[in-house]
């Protein structure tokens, strides 16, 4: 199996490379944020606590998502392999997604990190937050907030896949073809 990692703080285009990835290598593609808002948009219980959590910015707690990835891991469907965009978030996060990928006999193969400077995120997602609909797109503040916390809680996870040869790094500015072509000659190269 391939296991790709698609990482990168927010607006730093992980959804949308992830789409292109999942058709050129036919992975299923698991991002936590849509599921999330699926659950918001069902307005289940899970979506109402989610709902309030992300409009602030904040994250939602490990042993939710962590649920979320596990039933995923578990449905029947065969694949060569998975892309999470956005998951892990938290060093906690990371190593239980190692662990349940060891239930299944695998592993992530590679850690693949967009990198877009600070300016250029807050531009991308005050743009998106124009058509998104997305309430954490909305203002600045909870834009600040969202990049804080990918500061604080996420980007450990860098020395994490790094201490374990995973890292690479992928410039994340650009035309979208040509990021995933980058990407694409990354994967290729393992
Ligand atoms: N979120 C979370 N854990 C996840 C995925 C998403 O807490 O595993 C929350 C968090 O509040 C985040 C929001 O959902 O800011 C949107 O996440 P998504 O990955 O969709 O946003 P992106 O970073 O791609 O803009
Ligand atoms: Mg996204």
């Amino acid at each position: 199996m391939i296991n790709l990692v698609l990482f990168g703080p927010p607006g730093a285009g992980k959804g949308t490379q992830a789409i292109y990835l999942a058709q050129t290598f036919n992975l299923v593609h698991l991002s936590t944020g849509d599921l999330l808002r699926q659950e918001i948009a069902a307005k289940t219980d899970l979506g109402r606590i989610a709902d309030e959590i992300i409009s602030k910015g904040e994250l939602v707690p490990d042993s939710i998502v962590i649920s979320m990835i596990e039933a995923k891991l578990k449905s029947p469907k065969t694949t060569v392999g998975f892309i999470f965009d956005g998951f892990p978030r938290t060093v906690n996060q990371a190593h239980a997604l190692d662990q349940l990928l060891r239930k299944h006999h695998s592993k992530v193969s590679v850690m693949l990190c967009l990198e877009v400077d600070k300016k250029e995120l807050i531009d991308r997602l005050l743009k998106r937050g124009l058509t998104s609909g997305r309430c954490d797109d909305a203002n600045e503040a909870t834009i600040e907030n969202r990049i804080n916390v990918y500061n604080e809680k996420t980007a450990p996870l860098i020395h994490y896949y790094e201490s374990q040869g995973k890292y690479h790094p992928i410039h994340g500015i650009g035309e979208i073809e040509e990021i995933a072509a980058r990407l694409k000659e990354t994967v290729e190269n393992l």
